[in-house]
């Protein structure tokens, strides 16, 4: 069973981020089997983080594994996702945020498409870190894995982190998997590159709550849960709360939260939780609402936002954008329809363009400055944004 992180501990959410088949399974299984050796997690096999449980977010499934370890000052959750679909999906919908991404890289084959658009998708939506792990290193010679490594600064450069200072940790996930000495180095050499290179997570505890719900069901006999992480502030069983969003303006108390299953008197940002809320039907709640303090956030439906569209390459549009396009607008839990308008005079957008444009959601949603969002098309993300003025 999941233990809470003491509260002494450092938490952090990581994830395994790469192009297919460069290890990231491999490596979460690895990192599970070292930490437990030290006594500081539970093992976890590679089939069972493979056969990850569908999650449902936005009618949409998302197959994510999640996985916790400790090291001696730090507490991690760590997401791994079987298909790059599914990398995109869970990046963009935010609710595995990650503080630090593990970017594994083959180093057979050295960054491929999927390395770099998990990398764009990463600074995109806001993941500050990256640490690279140059995987298969039982399999080149050290003059490759030099060559590996200087792509992957530069890459890292290209995206906008830091080339020169990210750890970058060489190393052969199957041999760590496999009980080999010298592959056990490696992961715990990661392991303290996560824990020396990443800042402590700055989270937001003391603006007003906001919690986006994602999912609820109901408990006999107890009521409605309503599920979902903190994006900011700090919540206490018993607070009043507001439950706002698609049109929605409804008033409850939060009389239990519980973290990884525990009842906990209280649940800050970056906690994923369940919230039972007193008075609320299962059917009243819809993914995206938003949980908060009575009286603070209101909800808007249009904005002004700074947007980037994706190159074709970057698995983007291949036309450009005029004013009028409508598409469907993915942010925290929710999506919606949304239409897109251009400056005047500014006649098109062509993929690879990034301008302030002027957007209508279909419905009012609690909307905040600074908030990101992407633009989907059949299920392909096409454009990423963030809101840069509220208007009323
Ligand atoms: P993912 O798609 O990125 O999750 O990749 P997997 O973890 O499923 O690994 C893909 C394949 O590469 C599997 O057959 C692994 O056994 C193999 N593999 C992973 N790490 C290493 C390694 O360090 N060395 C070697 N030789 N093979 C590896
Ligand atoms: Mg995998």
């Amino acid at each position: 069973k999941a233990q809470p992180a003491a509260p002494s501990k450092i938490h952090c959410n990581v994830g395994t981020i790469g192009h297919v088949d460069h290890g990231k399974t491999t490596l979460t299984a690895a990192i599970t089997k070292v930490t437990c050796k030290h006594g500081l997690g539970k093992f976890v096999a590679y089939d069972q983080i493979d056969k990850a449980p569908e999650e449902q977010r936005r009618g949409i499934t998302i197959n994510a594994a999640h996985v916790e370890y400790d090291t001696p000052t730090r507490h991690y959750a760590h997401t791994d996702c079987p298909g790059h679909r599914d990398y995109v999906k869970n990046m963009i919908s935010g609710t595995s945020q990650m503080d630090a991404a593990i970017l594994v890289v083959a180093a057979t084959d050295g960054h491929m498409p999927q390395t770099r658009e998990h990398l764009l998708l990463a600074k995109q939506i806001g993941v500050k870190n990256v640490v690279v792990f140059i995987n298969k290193a039982d399999l080149v010679d050290a003059e490759t894995l030099e060559l590996v490594e200087i792509e992957m600064r530069e890459l890292l450069t290209q995206y906008g982190y830091d080339g020169v200072a990210s750890p970058v940790v060489v190393g052969s996930a199957l041999k760590a998997l496999q009980n080999d000495g010298e592959g056990e180095k490696c992961i715990d050499e990661l392991l303290k590159a996560l824990d020396t290179y990443l800042p402590v997570p700055e989270r937001d505890t003391k603006s007003p709550f906001l919690l986006p719900i994602e999912s609820s069901f109901t408990v006999p006999n107890r009521g409605t849960v309503a599920i979902g992480t903190v994006v900011k502030g700090r919540l206490k069983k018993g607070d009043q709360a507001e439950i706002l969003g698609h049109g929605a303006q409804l008033k409850t108390v939060v009389t239990d939260i519980q973290v990884f299953r525990n009842s906990v008197p209280s649940a800050e940002a970056g906690h994923n939780v369940g919230c039972l809320v007193r008075g609320i039907k299962p059917d009243q709640l819809a993914r995206g609402m938003i949980i908060c303090p009575p009286n603070i956030f209101r909800a808007y439906n249009h904005f002004k936002a700074q947007i980037y569209f994706l190159t074709k390459h970057e698995g983007g549009r291949s036309k450009p954008v005029r004013s009028g396009y409508t598409q469907q607008m993915y942010s925290h839990t929710w999506d919606m329809e949304w239409r897109c308008d251009l400056k005047p005079g500014l006649e098109m957008l062509m993929p690879g363009d990034n301008a302030e444009v002027f957007c209508t959601l279909r419905r009012q949603m609690v909307l905040e400055p600074n908030q990101r969002f992407t633009i989907r098309e059949n299920h392909q993300t096409v454009a990423t944004g963030v809101i840069t003025k509220l208007l009323s």
